[in-house]
């Protein structure tokens, strides 16, 4: 059976991501994207309905809930802002090689007390030399009797300056590559720790994005996440999961664009008439909402697989690429209807198109997503 109707609680739980997101966030998106400012203050509301952790089990104090429902929010929070939205789910990522990896005890000491409050989680793997090729990081993780020494640098990530805890990936044998990694939960008070430059972004400036230093950073064995060796797979799976979301993410923006650049067009007058009587502003109105419908199922479609609990790599790389792809286009001839007005700041479009852009190249890049999809196609 397929059904495209979304449940009475999922349906409630969209419409309180969308109050919450118009009245709470968009009001103040403009702001916190002019001063690159931490929207602490929004994220603690938004802990406070729920909207946070969605996907932890209750247990440990989540939500409980799915990635379908995950996506639905999502598309809610990042219609209203990016950066805002990105930084109330950036948990889901971050506690991600936990819940694939953590026992119990782990789950008790490191998630529970995390979720209690509006604290937040960052996800470390990118460094100043590896991005795409991960196995080429140099953070070290050296074993010293019952504790690891790590030291190295992380580069670009989001939360990184504002997190309570680290999802840390660093190599326990460098010559082994990709295959010497390991994850471990790093708790952001241990001595050693340290938040090095704030990124002054082009979009998605309501997030903090910062380098993490870790200099002899002495972390007990008990918080290594799986075995040693372990953490390239934790980590693969951990973008696979994820990769739903930040689709749904593209989607808002799109959806966002769409919305301004239809209200603008029958507004704007221009050889007497409204500029959206013209047939080529129609066909660009029409193309936008092709292109967001086609990304919003693979979207669902990523994240049902995903909650099924069957193969999603092949999906969530298809979602993640297209709505991407899509978000970056939708706002670019979103801004092209609104013409002039559009290139200045004044109007909110420039933004959509900013904050679009991160989307083709976090949770991997739109090429490496490209390199999976030929890869299962060849297979
Ligand atoms: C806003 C933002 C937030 C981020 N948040 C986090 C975070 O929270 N945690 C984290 O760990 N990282 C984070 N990142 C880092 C992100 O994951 C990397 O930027 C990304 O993986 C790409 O790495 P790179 O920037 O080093 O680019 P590179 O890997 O150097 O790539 C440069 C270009 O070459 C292309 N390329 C590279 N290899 C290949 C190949 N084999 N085939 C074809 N093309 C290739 C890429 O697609 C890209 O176009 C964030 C980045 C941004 C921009």
């Amino acid at each position: 059976m397929i059904n495209f109707s979304l449940g009475e609680e999922q349906k409630a739980l969209k419409e309180l991501a969308r109050q919450f997101a118009q009245n709470e966030i968009a009001p103040l998106a403009a702001e916190y994207d002019r001063e690159a400012k931490h929207p602490m203050a929004i994220i603690e509301k938004a802990h406070g309905l729920g909207l946070v952790n969605m996907t932890v089990p209750e247990t440990y104090g989540g939500g409980g809930l799915g990635m379908m429902e995950t996506c639905l929010v999502t598309e809610e929070l990042t219609a209203a802002c990016a950066g805002i939205g990105t930084a109330i789910m950036a948990n889901t990522l971050a506690l991600t090689p936990l819940f694939l990896a953590a026992t119990a005890e782990q789950m008790e000491t490191h998630v529970k007390p995390l979720c209690a409050g509006p604290n937040l989680a960052a996800l470390c793997m990118t460094e100043p030399e590896a991005g795409s090729d991960v196995g080429a990081i140099r953070t070290t993780a050296r074993r010293e009797g019952g504790h690891y020494a790590i030291n190295g640098t992380k580069t670009l990530i989001d939360n990184g300056g504002v997190a309570q805890l680290y999802s840390l990936f660093a190599s326990t044998d460098l010559e082994k590559g990709a295959r010497g990694i390991s994850a471990f939960v790093i708790p952001t008070d241990l001595r050693g720790v340290s938040v090095g430059r704030q990124e002054d972004k082009m979009g998605q400036r309501a997030i903090n994005t910062s380098e993490v230093i870790f200099e002899d950073v002495l972390v007990p064995v008990e918080n290594r996440l799986g075995e040693e060796g372990q953490g390239f797979n934790i980590f693969l799976e951990t973008l696979n999961r994820n990769k739903p979301w930040i689709a749904a993410a593209s989607v808002g923006v799109a959806r966002a664009a769409l919305e301004a650049a239809l209200k603008y067009a029958q507004e704007r007058v221009q050889f007497g008439q409204p500029i959206a009587s013209f047939q080529a502003i129609q066909f660009m109105l029409a193309d936008m909402a092709i292109k967001i419908e086609g990304a919003r199922l693979l979207t669902w479609q990523a994240a049902w697989l995903v909650d099924q609990e069957v193969r999603h790599t092949y999906q969530s790389a298809i979602g993640k690429c297209y709505a991407s792809d899509i978000a970056m286009e939708v706002t670019i001839d979103a801004l092209q209807v609104f013409g002039g007005y559009g290139y200045i700041k004044e109007y909110p479009v420039e933004k959509y198109m900013r904050d679009a852009k991160a989307f083709q190249i976090y949770m991997g890049t739109n090429e490496i997503q490209r390199h999976i999809i030929a890869r299962d196609l060849l297979r």
